[in-house]
């Protein structure tokens, strides 16, 4: 056990190098995922924990980049290494680091945390049927076209797809301001012009219709209730209906109750692309100084009425209000970690994660291709967040067919993928089961309880 303990490639996470904790790796083979610069003059590439935002901006402390030199050349961009670990004062370096996936032969690859021998370690999971038997949850989508409200084109399968890639519930969100907003020449989405009076209500109203006809029409189960959420499994696939924006709401509280019982709603998210009555938003100036009394009124009544409270797409200053108004977890359903904020990015910082995560609440991480080009940047992208918050606090939120660019993947079916490349980057079965969806179903308990 000892000799295959010192072949072995440990796997070492961002996480264990921020707390100082990889003494036991020093000199050995470890696998370490992140992105990678371009050769410097001294022939050294920085790997770092995500990618910079510009080419002139600078690298960030010591625990999140590491000094690579390469065995052979390097690539620059998305990068899985393995390398031999050491440490300089400048910080951790990795030396004759190559490509991991060619050229590790047998070696086995170890768990990461923590960083002892796990030689021995458990039989191998099948992805499909760890997800097939937990409860998995995509916390924010569009699937099946169901955006296109105006035009009420058909929809596409998404039962069927479920079934295949073992997700066993989707949060399906109507988008409330979606007449008032469109794509401009900045590649941003902007509202152009203000909502009348009654628009936006009476354009939910078909926009959740459309959602029920989507669920009848492909046999899946609209979950109202903690114990059907429990028992949800992908050979019947369910959804929990949502909507993006309070938009429909028109200031009036009242409303709330009455998307609860008239189309089951139970998961609300405050804002969406337009400043509405209930909040600043990421994407637009602020005006509000962040949640609105209105907002904090329609947190209260989602609270006593059992609707999950999101917060994407919110700013700091929402988010900060929102978690001190609300006595219930919060959700953030779609976004990505980033230390390096740039100005109206739907990206969140550690701060923002740690306020959401305080609430006893989940983000749902966005597969958003140019931030995560495969399953296993997508996973490290979760893994990095799960460093910031824990892995109680992590889940997926998919946005499928309400990005603007590609997506990591586009069906369902791929998320055995998904599984997979979080149990390769050393998540344990139960770790991987609170990501796809164990997360989720606590805050919705937590949501429905008294
Ligand atoms: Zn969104
Ligand atoms: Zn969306």
């Amino acid at each position: 056990m000892a000799d295959s303990c010192r072949d072995a490639v440990i796997h070492l996470r961002w996480e264990h190098i921020a707390a100082g904790d990889v003494t036991a790796a020093a000199g050995r083979m470890v696998r370490l995922d992140g992105w990678l610069t371009g050769m410097d003059l001294n022939g050294c590439h920085l790997l770092l924990i995500e990618p910079p935002c510009c080419p002139g901006c600078r690298p960030g402390p010591a625990s999140s980049r590491v000094f690579v030199t390469g065995a052979a050349p390097l690539q620059s961009g998305p990068a899985s290494l393995i390398g031999v670990l050491g440490q300089t004062a400048e910080g951790h370096t990795l030396t004759a680091a190559r490509p991991f996936g060619g050229g590790i032969g047998r070696r086995r690859l170890l768990a990461s945390a923590p960083l002892v021998c796990l030689a021995a370690a458990a039989p191998a999971v099948e992805p499909l049927k760890l997800l097939q038997e937990s409860v998995t949850i995509d916390v924010h989508s569009h699937a099946g076209r169901l955006l296109s409200v105006r035009t009420n084109r058909t929809f596409t399968p998404v039962a069927d797809s479920m079934r295949d890639g073992g997700l066993a519930v989707v949060c399906l969100a109507i988008v409330s301001d979606a007449p008032t907003h469109r794509l401009m020449t900045d590649h941003r989405i902007h509202p152009f012009r203000n909502p009348a009076p009654g628009e936006l209500y009476a354009y939910s109203h078909r926009a959740f219709a459309r959602l029920h006809a989507l669920a009848t029409q492909q046999g899946m189960t609209i979950l109202t209730d903690v114990a059907s959420l429990q028992r949800a499994r992908s050979d019947q696939p369910c959804v929990i209906v949502a909507a993006e924006g309070g938009d429909f709401l028109e200031g009036n509280p009242e409303r709330v109750e009455e998307a609860y019982g008239q189309w089951q709603l139970r998961h609300l998210q405050l804002t969406h692309y337009r400043v509405n009555e209930l909040g600043d938003i990421q994407t637009e100036e602020p005006v509000h100084g962040g949640l609105t009394d209105f907002g904090a009124e329609v947190i209260r009544r989602c609270n006593q009425l059992g609707v999950i409270v999101d917060v994407a797409h919110g700013t700091l200053s929402l988010v900060r209000r929102a978690a001190a108004v609300t006595t219930k977890p919060l959700v953030l359903s779609h976004t990505s970690l980033t230390n390096r904020p740039r100005p109206f990015t739907r990206l969140i910082t550690p701060e923002h994660a740690k306020l959401v995560a305080g609430t006893g609440g989940m983000i749902g991480i966005w597969p958003v291709a140019s931030l995560f080009p495969n399953m296993a940047a997508l996973a490290a992208g979760m893994a990095r967040m799960v460093a910031e918050v824990g892995v109680d606090h992590v889940g997926l939120g998919t946005d499928s067919m309400g990005l603007v660019g590609p997506a990591t993947f586009d069906s369902y079916a791929a998320l055995p993928g998904l599984a997979a490349a979080l149990l390769a980057a050393g998540f344990g079965v139960a770790d991987v089961r609170k990501l796809m969806g164990g997360n989720y179903a606590r805050v919705f308990a937590a949501s429905m309880d008294g």
